[in-house]
């Protein structure tokens, strides 16, 4: 299978080029030429199968140019009890026979971008070698604090790579915020971006398109490639954990094959829910894929009207990682429900840039409405969500699940709908516990204490254990004290790798 360029104009590539390119020449993003199915018969015989089988199997459709040996080297190297702690690596949890959570944060950093960054490595350097590519590669990352850190346990002392991240100074979590800046490894760096995501993500975009920097690099050995969400190689995995929840409620018995199911998504830059969608289009059952935004309801407004305007204040909520005004991967759901129309995708993305605002045709919005439907949540609701469904299930969820949580509720009482659905849990609730103690503890008890009290107390008043990667946090050592403005960030690339 070869991968094509949303913005049409840039060669075809096989899978391994576009998981080294990251990005298309022409600043489009990768989508793979046609689409593999999953039949009725696949999710039969996924059902039996551990995550690691349906991986391959699912992987192997996409990645055609990789052989077995070297998928299963992938899949094996990432999907393990070390780097997970839950045997099925991405369980489903039923609260009611018509609620289902799919916890993703079984990983080392407990968020769900580990899904997807513990195997890019393996699938980035496979295909190194398999392209004969000898440059070193320089991996940079925008975060809005769960990608960063899932980035740098990826690639962390990962040969022939090295990794800088970028987050928003003041835009991340104090767990979120520690766990990158405390990271070890030779060949990782960390530096805080005087400004919000967007400002990280449009920096390093600019370096990505930086034709006189590229050429810097390559005469230095080095090429860059990508781990945010634009990358294929990020993606890809992700759309395997739908499949394999479907799966999973069919071995449980919850559903029989054929039954749809609403998948509802905690969604900033769009790649999970993308994937969702990617999974639907192979053959998942799929009723409605529910978008869940924050305040930052620029999905929700886009979906409801086929306008899509980040002239729009930026707000910072309880659940950051959503907290994002440019959605990249909505440029691949473009380009799939548009037919593929590079023309008009161009047009839209030129728009973007130039006015921040671009509107849809009616066909367009349409077939995306068929799909998708979208509300959000504000803060408030999303602690009263944490409140609810602990008081409810005895079931903690973070900040993002909440907000998923609020918005199916919404969902269904405006629609009555009674598929059963899967709501993806992006985070332990550990990660933001500040929010989901305020949820759930008295006042009294949570008075002067700082988040890492917090989360002790927290473990102790549910009885559930702190996931290793957040443990003791706060008593490891800080290693990266880099700041940059945007504009200096491509200065501090430079620098970072001694260029
Ligand atoms: C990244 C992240 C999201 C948003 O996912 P997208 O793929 O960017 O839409 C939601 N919740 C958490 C905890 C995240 O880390």
């Amino acid at each position: 299978m070869r991968y094509i360029s949303s913005r049409g104009k840039s060669p075809t590539v096989s899978a391994a080029q576009a998981i080294i390119n990251g990005i298309a020449p022409d600043g489009g993003l990768y989508i793979p030429e046609n689409k593999p199915s999953a039949s009725e018969e696949d999710f039969i015989k996924w059902a039996p199968m551990p995550y690691q089988g349906r991986a391959e199997d699912v992987l192997q459709r996409y990645l055609t140019d990789f052989t077995p040996a070297e998928i299963e080297h992938c899949v094996q190297g990432a999907y393990n009890q070390t780097n997970f702690d839950h045997a099925a690596v991405a369980p489903l949890i039923e609260l009611s026979p018509q609620l289902h959570i799919l916890e993703l944060w079984h990983g080392p950093t407990s968020a769900f971008k580990d899904m997807a960054l513990q195997i890019l490595p393996y699938l980035l350097t496979t295909s190194m070698n398999k392209t004969g590519e000898n440059n070193q590669i320089a991996i940079l990352v925008a975060t809005s604090g769960d990608t960063g850190k899932a980035a740098l346990e990826g690639f962390k002392d990962v040969e022939g790579t090295s990794i800088v991240v970028f987050y928003p100074a003041a835009g991340v979590s104090a767990v979120q915020r520690l766990q990158m800046v405390t990271q070890t490894g030779a060949n990782v760096h960390v530096a805080a971006v005087e400004g919000n995501f967007d400002d990280a993500q449009n920096g390093v975009k600019r370096i990505f398109s930086n034709q006189d920097f590229i050429a810097r690099l390559a005469s230095a050995g080095v090429k860059m490639s990508s781990a945010n969400s634009i990358n294929w190689g990020r993606l890809l995995p992700q759309i395997v954990y739908y499949l394999s929840a479907y799966a999973d409620l069919m071995q449980k018995g919850s559903i029989a094959y054929g039954e749809k199911v609403n998948i509802v998504v905690p969604t900033g830059n769009f790649g999970n829910i993308l994937a969702a969608y990617y999974a639907g289009e192979m053959g998942l059952p799929l009723g409605r894929l529910i978008c869940a935004a924050n305040a930052n309801n620029i999905l929700t407004d886009f979906i409801n009207s086929g306008v899509y305007d980040r002239n729009r204040p930026f707000y910072k909520t309880i659940s950051p990682s959503m907290d994002i005004l440019i959605s990249s991967n909505l440029e691949r759901l473009l380009a799939e429900v548009s037919g593929r129309d590079s023309v008009r995708l161009n047009q839209w993305m030129q728009q973007l840039a130039d006015v921040g605002r671009y509107k849809v045709t009616d066909l367009v919005r349409e077939k995306i409405q068929r799909v998708f439907w979208s509300d959000y949540g504000n803060d408030e609701e999303t602690i009263s969500a944490i409140r609810r469904t602990w008081e409810q299930y005895q079931y903690l969820v973070d900040t993002h699940t909440a907000v998923a949580l609020h918005v199916y509720e919404r969902y269904q009482d405006k629609t009555g709908d009674a598929n059963t659905a899967i709501v993806a849990s992006t985070a332990s609730p550990f990660k933001f516990a500040s929010s989901v103690a305020e949820a759930i503890l008295p006042e009294a008890i949570r008075r002067g204490k700082d988040e890492f009290s917090l989360i002790r107390f927290l473990s102790e008043w549910t009885g559930i254990a702190v996931p290793m990667g957040i443990r003791d946090l706060d008593k490891r050592a800080v290693l990266h004290h880099v700041t940059t403005s945007p504009a200096g960030m491509q200065d501090t690339v430079a620098d970072l790798l001694k260029l």
